[in-house]
């Protein structure tokens, strides 16, 4: 965690030395945090990680080591799980497929490895049944209901796209039945960086869901959506509150079915956000009137949040010179692309405002906190700019896990036919 505006090592090891190692812009995991954010969820009976907030495959192989599972929205997702060593088939199952829509290639996949499926919508149990009939599925449920952190992260409700409506769970069932598809489960996720009111408000939707399938039941999923702690004044979450409400649902379903009930939670943001910093240099310090901006190598190439969202990072800066005696000044922070709003301190609507940070100069790196969840994985290729490296941290020893892309990198697939 960044808990000063000035910032000498990451996880113990100092910032000049990962700029040394990897160059800039380079995202940073911390291992410790990621072990330490899923050990805080041990009392559910799964942790499956929605892997499309960090997708890394050295990510995924921690994650798998510490004994969680995960979730895969998209063919790509279905190989990077894979390939980081989860199995295909498993009870329960280590991979499992949750979206709106199977493409052809993620169908595929899904019936070649037995891929477990968790349905968003009815025509997907037709597509999977008639390729794979006699295969249990999971259904995830839109309540009616939801909320995010912002409108674009609110996944529930009749204006989402995800999941089946609450009121055509009893035709889905019907649906099922012809391909011998019993609904073995129920999933329900409302959205991303949400509080625990509107979180425990799934529970009262899901228990009702979960009758109104009947004893087929053997797992409900709460979702991801937990919230981390981006700014000094958030606050964590009560995890044990949160576990209890859950937990209550899952026993009166126990005993009205008599057989066990597995509970899942989902999290992507909560395990990784935290361990994640940014690590770009200072290329340029100039003033606009009497605004003074920081300008950056690391733009909305490298991290979107801020201008889809406006969210808010914490930052500091790492003097290159190690001296750490700076006054504190009113700066904007942005990215090098021709993009007027390629800027990191900016607010939902994209409103520009300015942050307090030490005096720097060209050549002083930045490191932005917190974006382990939603980072490099959002990063693109725009302007031309390769994708960033990553690295990870661990017992204070720093290892590359994706090399920085090249211009061959970029360019790769794209022809000139000949004339
Ligand atoms: C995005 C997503 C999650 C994770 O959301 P977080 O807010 O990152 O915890 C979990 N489940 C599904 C189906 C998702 O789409």
């Amino acid at each position: 965690m960044l808990t000063s505006t000035l910032c000498k090592e990451i996880a113990g090891v100092p910032v000049a030395d990962l700029v040394r190692q990897f160059g800039t812009p380079t995202f940073v995991y911390d291992a410790a945090m990621i072990r330490r954010r899923i050990a805080d969820l041990s009392p559910f009976d799964t942790v499956r990680y929605a892997q499309k907030a960090c997708s890394n495959l050295t990510i995924l192989d921690l994650v798998r080591r510490q004994g969680a599972l995960v979730d895969a929205v998209s063919a790509g997702e279905i190989r990077r799980a894979l390939a980081a060593g989860f199995t295909a088939e498993g009870d329960p199952p280590p991979i499992v497929y949750t979206a709106d829509i199977f493409d052809r290639e993620s169908l595929d996949l899904c019936v070649e490895h037995g891929i477990a499926v968790n349905c968003g919508s009815p025509d997907m149990i037709d597509q999977l049944g008639r390729r794979k009939p006699g295969q249990g599925i999971t259904l995830r449920i839109n309540p009616g209901f939801g909320h995010g952190h912002s409108q674009k992260t609110n996944t529930g409700g009749k204006q989402a796209k995800h999941g089946i409506w609450h009121a055509q769970l009893s035709d889905c069932l019907r649906q099922a039945k012809p391909y011998a598809m019993d609904v073995v489960g129920l999933h329900m996720h409302i959205g991303s960086g949400t509080d625990l009111e509107h979180l425990s408000q799934v529970c009262g939707a899901m228990e009702q869901a979960a009758i109104a399938v009947g004893p087929s039941i053997r797992s409900i999923s709460a979702g991801g959506g937990l919230p981390t702690v981006y700014r000094s004044t958030d606050s964590y979450v009560d995890l044990a509150a949160y576990f209890n409400l859950w937990d209550a649902v899952r026993r009166r379903l126990e005993q009205r079915f008599g057989h066990p009930v597995r509970l899942e939670i989902e999290p992507g943001r909560y395990l990784v956000a935290e361990s994640g910093f940014l690590i770009a240099e200072i290329r340029a310090v100039k003033r606009q009137d009497d605004n003074t901006f920081y300008l950056l190598d690391a733009g909305f190439n490298n991290l979107a949040r801020p201008i889809l969202y406006g969210s808010y990072h914490p930052m500091a800066v790492a003097p290159a010179d190690g001296n750490d005696a700076r006054p504190e000044q009113d700066v904007i922070v942005g990215g090098p692309l021709c993009e007027s709003g390629d800027i990191f301190t900016q607010e939902e609507g994209g409103f520009v405002v300015t942050r307090r940070l030490p005096k720097a100069a060209v050549g002083d790196w930045l490191v932005i906190g917190c974006t382990g969840a939603y980072g490099f994985v959002m990063g693109s290729n725009y302007n031309s700019k390769p994708l960033a490296a990553e690295a990870l941290i661990d017992g204070g020893q720093a290892r590359r896990i994706r090399r920085r892309q090249t211009f061959d990198d970029l360019i790769r697939g794209e022809e000139i036919p000949a004339s």
